[in-house]
């Protein structure tokens, strides 16, 4: 039996699990993605350093970016939640809908978005926009990854995990047809699964 390589191993049938995936390639390991996720985390408690932090994740992709994120950070931090809706299958459409807000007000705060991915930044730059007429003290961007060859809109960003080439990837948050986001790593799918 064929192990798969991005799937937790040892908690599932690799043999049903390999047909269902169809993956094609590992970028990162999930060792890779928490080391580098702790370097950031280093430099997000010391630029904070003193300041009060609110983390607002992106749903749904966010999810493992913002648990392991914030678990890594060595201080008090406020987590919050928006859902936005921009993509239907692999392609942009470059729409932007508020799916779900946040609960928090953002007066006088230091707000963090934490992201899985930036493609054409067509979403972060409208949501940079958005949460920046809210009044708050400061808006940064963290995002995992980063596909530089794709970029549409100038978002400046703070915190990149790893800039990648121009593909479309799945794990560890990263969905394809809602499914995939639960792989520990970040990999590639076979083209013909999606063109
Ligand atoms: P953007 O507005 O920057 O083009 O796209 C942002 C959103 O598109 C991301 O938050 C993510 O949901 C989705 N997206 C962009 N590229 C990929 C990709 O390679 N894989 C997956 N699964 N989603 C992506």
């Amino acid at each position: 039996m064929r192990k798969v390589a991005l799937w937790h191993a040892g908690t599932v049938d690799t043999e049903r699990v390999e047909a269902d995936l169809d993956l094609t390639k590992t970028l990162f390991t999930e060792e890779q993605i928490q080391t580098r996720i702790a370097e950031m985390a280093r430099r997000i408690e010391a630029d904070y350093e003193g300041r009060d932090l609110l983390l607002v994740g992106v749903l749904k992709g966010a999810v493992m970016v913002m648990a392991d994120l914030s678990r890594e950070l060595d201080r008090h931090v406020e987590i919050d939640w928006m859902a936005v809706s921009s993509y239907a299958g692999t392609k942009s459409s470059g729409v932007v809908r508020i799916l779900k807000d946040l609960d928090t007000d953002l007066d006088g705060r230091h707000v963090l978005i934490v992201e899985d991915i930036i493609d054409t930044g067509l979403t972060l730059s409208w949501l940079v926009a958005n949460l920046q007429s809210r009044g708050p003290a400061s808006v940064e961007i963290a995002t995992l990854l980063r596909k530089p060859e794709a970029l549409e809109m100038p978002v400046d960003v703070k915190y990149v995990g790893f800039d990648i080439p121009n593909a479309f990837v799945i794990g560890y948050g990263l969905d394809f047809d809602e499914k995939y986001r639960n792989l520990r790593s970040i990999g590639t799918l076979a083209e013909h699964m999606y063109s």
